[in-house]
């Protein structure tokens, strides 16, 4: 059996838009303004979606889903993270594991991320695990500009 492991990271800014939603990690947050973006903007299921890729050696997001591409415009990013595990199976691996850290000055997530991670453990169909944290004020998440995400996810092959 051999294992591979891929990483995942993504930021966005928050939109000056009011009415447009925050969703993170497929699971929407009320009360805080939204991140801009051509998706739905959910930088934990794009950090995840890229380890992903990444563990099974298929690239990045952004290859498979150009950000030109009318399809993509508003897209639910969970539907996004099922499509890329489709790609990571046909590639001959099974997704293990992921690890997912939020990375926010506001809102305060912690309360947020079981939802988050039952929601994308479900989509991913295996194991995950979201953690939350700020940066102490320090730099451009620090001033709340903005929202990123890492992400580890551990596949194996599925070929004898
Ligand atoms: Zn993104």
């Amino acid at each position: 059996m051999s294992t591979r492991i891929g990483q995942g990271y993504d930021v966005h800014a928050f939109s000056a838009d009011a009415d447009r939603p925050l969703v993170l990690g497929g699971v929407r947050i009320e009360g805080s303004a939204g991140l801009a973006g051509h998706s739905d903007a959910d930088v934990v299921a794009h950090a995840l979606a890229d380890a992903l890729l990444g563990a099974a050696g298929l690239g990045d997001l952004g290859r498979h889903f150009p950000s030109a591409d009318q399809a993509w415009a508003g897209a639910d990013s969970i539907g996004v993270l099922a499509e890329v595990v489709a790609k990571v199976a046909a590639a001959g691996y099974r997704v293990l594991n992921a690890d997912c850290t939020v990375v926010a000055e506001t809102p305060r997530l912690s309360p947020h991320t079981a939802a988050m991670a039952t929601r994308l453990a479900a989509a991913i169909g295996a194991p995950v695990s979201v953690k939350a944290t700020s940066t102490d004020g320090l730099g451009s998440i620090g001033r709340g500009e903005g929202i990123a995400s890492l992400a580890v996810a551990l596949v194996e092959s599925t070929e004898p």
